[in-house]
């Protein structure tokens, strides 16, 4: 299926801090790891939002706080157009039926001692409801079917399955309650590079068949491209950069995915995109001490004093919202206009802005 543009996640302003304590006997909140720190974006039901940035940058805090197994300290998740973050009881059951985690590592997030039916079919002993008991083993195999394995495997343990086959088996698990959206932590970063195109292929598929919408995380702008219709950048906590595939990997306007695009090797018969390697200095600051204003100037080389007073807000920038091309996309960068050539914009009769006289 096309994706549309009909929203079926909207996060707005979403924040996960933790807090930061002293002392066991009298635990005295020192400060606070601000691991999701304003986070918004939509994700459009049938497509594909990569999330990509550097580890502990709160990717996976923002994938447990898609599927309610956080609670977030401030902001919203609309699912479907309801506010899913304040729910409880039966309702918060019914929205985690619907938005389901595949995780990272397949070779510690299944159980060892369960067999592989089980393990597929434990959504079913959580959510009783979703199908009869008489039923379940024949889903089971129908769901080991669907993600390309041998529905004979159902008794077989996950130690006698290779690392590409374990992640089909945690794909079919997050498949068994027929999610409307699947949030994948890094699905395929534990896995062989010759295995984790298979995998990709894979949700891609079962993206079209299951007609599902995906936020798909990794710490690798290159491991998302060819899934994503739009990738979101994250540095500590926030997300710096959003837009369209081409967008993203052909005009980047924030220095952050500059650099992390410097550092993947491109694909280019023609030698037409000459790429400077740009190498970032220093560390990515701790999440309990972000710095003011810009949270990436510390590392930035384009930073000027303004970044350290201004908060930049994720927006597209001024200069290129009146023409439309890949340069216009929400980049939080105070200097994110004179990241490519602006194309001069065809001159006004009258006045700015159309104030003046027609
Ligand atoms: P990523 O998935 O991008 O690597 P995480 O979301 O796992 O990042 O973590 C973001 C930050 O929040 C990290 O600094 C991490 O140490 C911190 N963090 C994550 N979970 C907790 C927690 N339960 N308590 C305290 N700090 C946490
Ligand atoms: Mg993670």
């Amino acid at each position: 299926m096309a994706p549309t543009t009909e929203p079926i996640l909207e996060v707005g302003g979403l924040v996960k801090h933790y807090p930061l304590t002293r002392g066991i006997l009298f635990k005295k909140q020192i400060g606070a790891v601000k691991a999701v720190d304003g986070v918004d974006f939509t994700l459009g039901r049938g497509e594909t939002l990569g999330l990509v940035g550097e580890s502990g940058c709160g990717k996976s805090t923002v994938a447990k706080l898609l599927c309610s197994l956080e609670r977030p300290t401030a902001g919203s998740i609309r699912f479907k157009g309801e506010d899913i973050t304040g729910l409880s009881g039966r309702a918060l059951k019914a929205v985690r039926r619907n938005i389901q985690m595949v995780f990272q590592d397949p070779y510690t997030s299944l159980n060892p001692r369960m067999t592989v039916g089980d393990i597929v079919g434990e959504p079913y002993e959580i959510h009783p409801e979703a199908a009869p008991k008489g039923d379940r083993r024949r889903r089971v195999q129908e769901l080991l079917d669907v993600v390309g394995l041998d529905p004979e495997y159902v008794n077989r343990y996950p130690h006698q399955f290779s690392g590409g086959q374990r992640q089909r088996i945690g794909i079919a698990r997050g498949l068994a309650l027929r999610p409307e959206v699947i949030v994948a932590d890094e699905p395929v970063s534990a896995l062989d590079v010759s295995v984790q195109a298979q995998v990709i292929n894979l949700l891609d598929r079962l993206q079209s068949e299951f007609d599902l919408s995906y936020v798909f995380i990794a710490h690798d702008l290159s491991v998302v491209r060819h899934i994503s219709d739009r990738v979101g950048v994250m540095y500590l906590g926030r997300i710096v950069e959003i837009g369209r595939d081409a967008e993203i990997y052909d005009h980047p306007t924030h220095p952050y995915t500059q650099a992390l695009l410097s550092a993947v090797p491109v694909p280019d018969p023609e030698g037409r995109a000459h790429r400077e390697r740009i190498i970032l200095t220093g560390d990515v600051p701790s999440p309990v001490d972000i710095p003011s204003g810009c949270r990436f100037r510390t590392r930035c080389w384009k930073a000027q004093p303004r970044c350290a007073r201004e908060v930049p807000l994720l927006a597209v920038p001024a200069a290129f919202r009146a023409t439309p091309g890949p340069a216009a996309h929400p980049s939080a960068c105070h200097f994110a206009e004179e990241a490519v050539p602006i194309t001069p914009a065809p001159p006004r009769e009258h006045g700015v802005n159309g104030d003046g006289p027609r």
